[in-house]
């Protein structure tokens, strides 16, 4: 069993229990990245091993993705209100 933001994992993958992942400050501004290069974005994603927000896989620039790719890390948490859902990249399946 693992507790990450409130979702009590029965489930949780071998990347959840790294002691990497960790809880990470809520809610997020907004994607950094896209608020860079002042673009839209749909949903927010947060990286859980270093506190990245990046946008979702329907924005335009899939900024949450494209972290994942660069940087390896594993598991991102949904950073819309009210969501608390995690997602593992490596296994491709939502954490619960
Ligand atoms: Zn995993
Ligand atoms: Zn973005
Ligand atoms: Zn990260």
């Amino acid at each position: 069993m693992l507790d990450l933001y409130g979702v009590t994992m029965t489930e949780p993958c071998t990347h959840a229990r790294q002691a990497t992942i960790r809880k990470v400050p809520r809610p997020a501004a907004g994607c950094e990245d896209c608020m860079k290069i002042g673009a839209p974005w749909v949903h927010l994603r947060e990286c859980l091993t270093c506190g990245h927000v990046g946008c979702c896989d329907s924005s335009p620039n899939r900024h949450a993705t494209a972290h994942y790719r660069h940087t390896r890390h594993p598991i991102v948490s949904s950073a819309e209100p009210g969501e608390t859902w995690c997602w593992c990249y490596v296994d491709e399946r939502v954490l619960g």
